[in-house]
């Protein structure tokens, strides 16, 4: 039979009028429907979603996926309080240490403890007359800095306490020395606990926020690297790290937090950078409530892509743990598996990393949480059972390493997230050509001159030593 009709001279004719009955029939049945059943038809029939709904089922390690980690600590940050009553608690960090030693992990990782950042090193980002206020303001005399509190933002929310600018020059040094380390290929991964300080500005502290250690680092890591990603998942925007690098396609900053009715207010979807920087801003503003399962849908795309088309040397991942269910001033939620998913994504893609903390406010869940992403990064899972350890008696009453999941509702649709997506690969698209740069000489230290003499063990250690050094250091460095 087939024979016949395709032998027949007008079988083009008899096709198109079997075509044009079956567009007929088509008509029929969507007009009978109404308007809404029949763009939800035509979205089925010709628009497929971005997102993809996949359930999580929580963490995998990667056999033999073990890294040179170099952890940076110091013993006096604990001591350094913001003041009765003040959510933000060092405190915490001394927590996360007592753990992470008490499972073991220093067997696994190299520990150091920073030198203080200097005024110097400081003023390559903030302003010499910021810088110059924290290192001389007390409880004592900040009556006499009327003028100054007000233009440096010292508040109730940023106080003046006791030890604050040995405080920012812990947190700092720390991210500085993890960074110069990463340069050198002393380690693979470099964690600073004490840092992530995103909200602080040039010349103004901000949300708990008075030195942006992580802008120190990355302009550190600038000096070997040609692109740095940052990444934040934090619950709050990261606006001081943002609008740093704001103008620039050397560091693409991505950030994942609430936002609407939210510190510090900014974020939005369609900031993406201006000038040579335009769509190296990355934004992606959520809503309460964002699930594990939510959350790494999202995440992991948008982080995918970015490291597909930007390809960055060095990655710098803020790892803010007001993110994480029952956090006394975040409304996400995110178990410590949750969040942690987001450390051993990253991690998987081998490119130097360094880690920071940042917010996070209900202690207990950071340091468990802390923790956890300490021996993901050491490739190994650790056991629930918490070990007996200085604040054992914080954890109860179950003493787990786990934070879980809450049943508030995730005000994060489908729908919504899916939009998201489709925004920020749109805008990702520009930035398919990695952008370069020729990197020649290594730019020198400020206060290091080049001479051979500095060359000490200890020189070498925290500062990568004189020009002739770092020389030799390019030379094999042969990333690019
Ligand atoms: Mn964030």
């Amino acid at each position: 039979m087939s024979g016949v009709f395709s032998s027949f001279p007008y079988g083009a004719i008899y096709y198109a009028i079997l075509d044009f009955d079956s567009c007929f029939l088509f008509w029929l049945k969507t007009t009978k429907n109404t308007t809404i059943q029949h763009i939800s038809q035509k979205n089925i029939l010709s628009v497929k979603m971005v997102y993809n709904d996949i359930p999580f089922d929580g963490i995998k390690l990667r056999e033999n996926d073990k890294r040179r980690v170099a952890y940076f600590y110091d013993a006096d940050v604990g001591n350094y309080a913001y003041g009765a009553g003040h959510a933000m608690k060092p405190h915490r960090i001394r927590m996360t240490h007592s753990l992470i030693m008490n499972y073991g992990l220093y067997k696994k990782m190299e520990i150091y403890r920073a030198k203080p950042a200097t005024k110097q090193e400081m003023c390559q980002f903030h302003t010499d007359e910021y810088i110059d206020f924290l290192s001389r303001v007390t409880l004592d005399n900040v009556h006499q800095f009327a003028k100054e509190t007000v233009k440096f933002n010292i508040n109730d929310d940023c106080p003046v306490f006791d030890g604050l600018y040995e405080y920012c020059a812990i947190s700092g040094g720390g991210s500085m020395e993890g960074a110069a380390r990463l340069n050198r290929g002393k380690c693979d991964v470099a964690i600073n606990y004490a840092g992530g300080l995103h909200h602080a500005k040039k010349s103004e502290a901000s949300g708990f926020c008075y030195l942006n250690d992580i802008v120190l680092g990355i302009i550190e890591l600038l000096r070997f690297h040609p692109r740095v990603l940052y990444i934040d998942i934090d619950v709050h925007h990261g606006d001081g790290v943002e609008e740093a690098f704001y103008t620039t396609d050397r560091v693409m900053t991505c950030s994942f937090h609430k936002y609407g009715e939210f510190f510090p207010g900014t974020g939005e979807l369609r900031d993406v950078g201006v000038g040579k920087g335009k769509n190296y801003s990355v934004n992606v503003p959520l809503r309460d409530g964002i699930d594990d399962a939510s959350y790494k849908n999202v995440f992991e795309p948008v982080i995918g892509k970015i490291m597909e088309w930007y390809q960055p040397s060095a990655v710098v991942l803020q790892c803010g743990g007001d993110s994480l269910s029952g956090d006394r001033l975040g409304c996400f939620n995110l178990s410590m598996q949750g969040h942690a998913n987001c450390v051993n994504y990253v991690k998987s893609f081998g490119i130097p990393l360094m880690i920071v903390g940042g917010g996070g406010y209900t202690m207990r869940n950071v340091a468990r949480t802390w923790c956890y992403e300490t021996g993901i990064l050491n490739n190994v899972l650790l056991d629930e059972n918490l070990p007996y350890n200085d604040y054992f008696e914080y954890y109860g009453p179950d003493y787990k390493l786990d934070v879980r999941q809450s049943n508030m509702f995730n005000a994060n649709s489908p729908k919504y997230l899916d939009n998201i997506l489709i925004n920020i690969f749109e805008n990702l698209e520009h930035t398919k050509y990695a952008p370069s740069v020729q990197l020649n000489i290594v730019p020198n230290d400020k206060e290091n001159l080049g001479d051979v003499e500095e060359d000490t063990a200890e020189a070498l250690d925290t500062k990568g030593g004189s020009q002739y050094a770092r020389d030799n250091i390019v030379e094999t460095y042969n990333e690019y």
